[in-house]
């Protein structure tokens, strides 16, 4: 099959590779139905990720099972699945406090920017519906993969329940879908943090109540003015650098939490400060798995679009094209057709 391997920073190819094969009796191979980049994926695009040896990138991924291993009991061949992109056993520990993506045989996946993927644990990971869905569905039902579980996962840590005054920093495809997991959870303000127009105008779409354009000490005023310097109940952190971390806390109120979905890449945070400012914490790798049963039937029933957030569509064969886009910022997300 022809899939994608990135070989170096910035030299990514869809070339042939071996059709993957189950390798072990917990492992399914399932036939895409479509596949997306990742803003993740960019890092080691960029040469900002260590990388030993070519990677084959994916880890967003929906499609119909073709073959399963002897053990696998949940899931059979012909059926629709999603699945997280951290697999797990959903059996030990973690899995059943709710902490998939800590599971202690967690492994990520990798190799869905292709035709046909290998899904180990699949009774743990992979989630099937009851039929097969239409294909207007397929990109809501791809979201829910990784970028919308992910900006869900980003609400439910910082704790927003109805009436809730949430901000989002970060308008990239994980701050847009925490847009929509903040609505959905009943915030009754939504801030969202954004200097581009189309990306303003898919928050308000999703949700957004207020949009703050300026950035660092200058948007942290802009919050506090706009909730009358209280600060927000719940503050969605959706990019990982320093500017967006003490950003996000500075517009915490106390007592409020901080939801952090963005992988860090250089954080440091002050003890002094976390100690005064009595703030709440939860992130890291979101537990998708927790949430796909509830999202995936949010999508069947049409009550969200999380898909939207696709604005670029492109054939495999043209992943380099998608990757550039997105490096440029000239899409919010693309979806591959495969
Ligand atoms: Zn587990």
């Amino acid at each position: 099959m022809r899939a994608t391997v990135l070989h170096r920073p910035r030299d990514i190819r869809c070339e042939e590779i071996a059709d993957p094969k189950i390798l072990f009796p917990t492992d399914a191979i399932i036939k895409l139905s479509a596949t997306c980049i990742c803003g993740s994926d960019l890092w080691p695009y960029r040469g900002l990720q260590e990388m030993n040896g070519p990677m084959h990138m994916g880890h967003e991924y929906c499609g119909i099972v073709v073959e399963v291993g002897g053990e696998v009991r949940t899931v059979r061949p012909g059926q629709f699945v999603v699945g997280s992109f951290c697999i797990s056993d959903n059996t030990c520990p973690h899995c059943q406090f709710g902490f998939q993506s800590s599971c202690v045989h967690r492994e990520f996946m990798s190799g869905a920017q292709a035709p046909y993927a290998r899904v180990p644990l699949a009774d743990g990971t992979l989630v099937p519906t009851s039929d097969v869905p239409s294909n207007e569905l397929i990109p809501h039902f791809l979201a829910t993969s990784d970028v919308l579980g992910t900006g869900w996962y980003a609400a439910d840590a910082a704790n927003v329940r109805e009436g809730s005054t949430v901000v989002v920093v970060g308008d990239g495809a994980v701050g847009l879908m925490g847009v929509l997991a903040a609505k959905e959870m009943g915030a009754e303000r939504i801030i969202a943090m954004s200097r581009h127009k189309t990306r303003q105008e898919l928050a308000r779409g999703y949700g957004a109540t207020d949009i703050v354009a300026e950035r660092g000490d200058d948007g942290v005023a802009r919050v506090l003015e706009l909730t009358k310097g209280v600060g927000a109940d719940a503050v969605l952190e959706c990019v990982g650098t320093q500017e967006s971390m003490s950003q996000a806390l500075a517009c915490t109120r106390p007592g409020g939490t901080v939801g952090f979905v963005g992988v860090p890449h250089g954080v440091t945070l002050d003890g002094q400060q976390l100690f005064f400012g009595q703030k709440r914490m939860l992130g890291g790798p979101a537990p998708v798995r927790r949430f796909l049963p509830d999202l995936m039937d949010r999508v069947l029933k049409g009550g969200i679009k999380p898909g939207k957030v696709f604005d670029l569509e492109l054939p495999l064969a043209e992943v380099a094209d998608g990757y550039r886009a997105m490096d440029e910022r000239r899409a919010i997300k693309v979806l591959l057709r495969v």
